[in-house]
């Protein structure tokens, strides 16, 4: 028996067969050639089998897993079409004279070099994957192996592997599989994206599991906590049991859960709180629906932008809004234009990079400066909103100045579409995402000139502790329950209903069970989360009287660390 630990990276407790996915050996030696256009012609094969391989993965992803996925395999593509990554590799086998597969490695670990050397964001961790993969894969070809895909495995298995590429689940078998584990991989990782969205309970950053666990083994695996995920291999007869135990326990939670899935959110005392979804993709949609979800609380739009070499247009992106406001009406759905960054490269854009990307040029900064792309953007919304329960929302805001010029672009936006006699909404109300200190602090002055907020806590928390929200070295200062963070959230409400607006919370707080009744006691009135913790959160509502929870979030207030708050609301959900 072996009892390992790693991160919850998408929530649930299974068991199942260890599936142990190796990677394939593509070890090779370097020759030396005489014959370089023999080379290239092998090479040549190898880049249009790579490509054809992933023009089948593409489709029968884009439809089925929904945009967002197909546009992982796209940005592969936009790789292996990449002509001066191609000629480089044939020019490296002219000009060595040697076999193509060191050529593409030698080109390949340039392009890897320089990856690396660019920091270890999120962005360009992710570009580091996809071009692996498709490295890997040009490599398989060119020495004639099979491709080794997870379509295969059988019923019940728990995968466990080292990191899954995009490109390892994309065939795979999704009914078979019962649970993931990786010993690689981030909670933002594509394992956890994917494993998220088809309800797969998974873990990552499991230290070792691969070389603790043999084809066939029986694992464990509860994710159920918020950070840490329990793995057991092999398990004695008692841990088995007390498993069991928790299984069923977790079975007939969902049971009940099932129960009031969909259900208002009100309070036993008849405090009506509104619950909506984040979403980035189609795929997520119907994925929140499915969970109960009446609403989106946070459309985040970025993926529009990412990776596309131009930029999308405005019908594109009316397409798109429309088919969610028209879904989910009368619904509400609020809309984040764009919020990009310095830390993520958008290829349609030449933005420059930056020391300090997180206090640069980001968010509500960008979209005013590229007034073109904002408008484009505001006008697909505005016609969107016509459509159905549309609200806008920017982010990064720290000053009402900027809120005031994105009106003044909505208003300009208005009489263009006017003009042109397109139908659109020229009430579409507007919020502001409260993620910046200054932002809380003026939470007052803005409230004057827009109709909502919604607090983007994982911002927020990032910018009022002074901690950077993807460096793992200070991880331990990223304090997600600092009173902090409890405060700023109690004066940005309270200034809102001064001026009677409503206050939302989308950033990750929001959806975490423990913290609802002392989000809703602070006067938070919108709560927006991940469509699976909704019916979680309905059931919590339910349970509480708006009494209980304004008692306990003044108790919470009186605390002074984020330990003494962890422990206070584990307490709470205990009672
Ligand atoms: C947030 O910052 O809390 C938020 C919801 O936005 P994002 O995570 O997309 O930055
Ligand atoms: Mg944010």
């Amino acid at each position: 028996m072996t009892y390992t630990t790693g991160r919850s990276a998408s929530p649930g407790i299974t068991s199942g067969k260890a599936f142990i996915y190796a990677e394939q050996d593509l070890a090779f030696s370097t020759v030396q050639i005489e014959n370089t256009e023999a080379e290239q012609t092998r090479l040549k094969e190898a880049f249009d089998n790579s490509k054809a391989e992933l023009d089948e993965i593409k489709n029968s992803l884009t439809g089925d897993l929904g945009e967002e996925f197909g546009h992982i395999f796209r940005a592969q593509m936009t790789m292996i079409e990449d002509d001066e990554f191609y000629e480089e590799i044939i020019d490296a086998i002219s000009s060595g004279k040697i076999c193509a597969e060191a050529a593409l490695d030698q080109i390949f670990s340039g392009y890897a070099d320089m990856f690396s050397s660019l920091g270890e964001d999120d962005y360009n961790r992710q570009r580091l994957l996809d071009l692996t993969d498709v490295y890997k894969r040009i490599l398989r070809n060119l020495l004639g192996l099979e491709s080794s895909d997870l379509s295969a495995v059988p019923a019940g298995s728990v995968i466990v592997a080292k990191d899954l590429m995009p490109s390892d689940t994309a065939l795979m078998n999704r009914d078979n599989v019962s649970g993931m584990i990786t010993e690689k991989g981030g909670v933002t990782s594509h394992v956890a994206i994917l494993a998220k969205s088809l309800g797969i309970p998974a873990a990552v950053g499991v230290s070792s599991i691969v070389a603790s666990a043999k084809s066939g083994n029986e694992i464990l695996l509860d994710t159920l906590e918020i950070d840490e995920a329990k793995i057991w291999i092999s398990p004695a007869l008692e841990e088995k049991k007390q498993f069991e135990k928790k299984v069923a326990g977790y079975k007939n939670k969902l049971k009940q859960l099932e129960e009031v899935k969909g259900l208002e959110a009100v309070t036993t005392d008849g405090k009506k709180i509104e619950l909506s979804a984040n979403i980035g993709s189609l795929a997520d949609l119907e994925s929140a629906i499915n969970y109960g979800a009446h609403g989106v609380g946070l459309l985040r739009t970025e993926f529009f932008f990412l990776d596309t070499p131009t930029l999308p247009d405005e019908d594109k992106q009316f397409r798109f809004y429309k088919t969610i406001a028209e879904k989910l009406n009368p619904g509400m759905v609020i809309i984040r234009t764009l919020d990009i960054g310095g830390d993520k490269e958008v290829k349609c854009l030449d933005l420059p990079k930056e020391d300090n990307p997180f206090l640069g040029f980001r968010g509500i900064r960008v979209c005013l400066e590229y007034r073109n792309i904002f408008k484009t953007q505001l006008r697909a919304v505005l016609r969107a909103a016509a459509c159905g329960n549309v609200k806008v929302m920017f982010p990064m805001v720290a000053d009402v100045t900027e809120l005031r010029a994105a009106k003044e672009l909505i208003a300009e936006c208005c009489s263009e579409l006017a003009a042109e006699k397109l139908d659109f909404n020229p009430d579409l109300e507007t919020g502001v995402m409260v993620e910046t200190p200054a932002a809380v602090i003026i939470s007052d002055i803005l409230t004057e000139e827009c109709d909502f907020i919604s607090m983007g806590t994982n911002d927020l928390t990032q910018y009022v502790l002074c901690t950077d929200r993807i460096n793992e070295k200070v991880s331990e200062y990223y304090r997600m329950f600092s009173p902090a963070i409890f405060r700023a959230i109690k004066a940005a409400a309270d200034n809102a209903h001064k001026n009677g607006k409503w206050a939302g919370i989308c950033g990750e707080l929001g959806g975490i069970p423990a913290a609802i009744p002392v989000l809703i006691g602070l006067g938070i009135d919108e709560l927006s989360m991940t469509g699976q913790m909704l019916p979680e959160a309905v059931s919590i509502i339910r349970s509480v009287s708006y009494n209980y929870c304004k008692e306990t979030a003044e108790e919470l207030l009186k605390l002074k660390t984020e330990d003494e708050i962890k422990s206070f609301l584990q307490k709470k959900t205990l009672n």
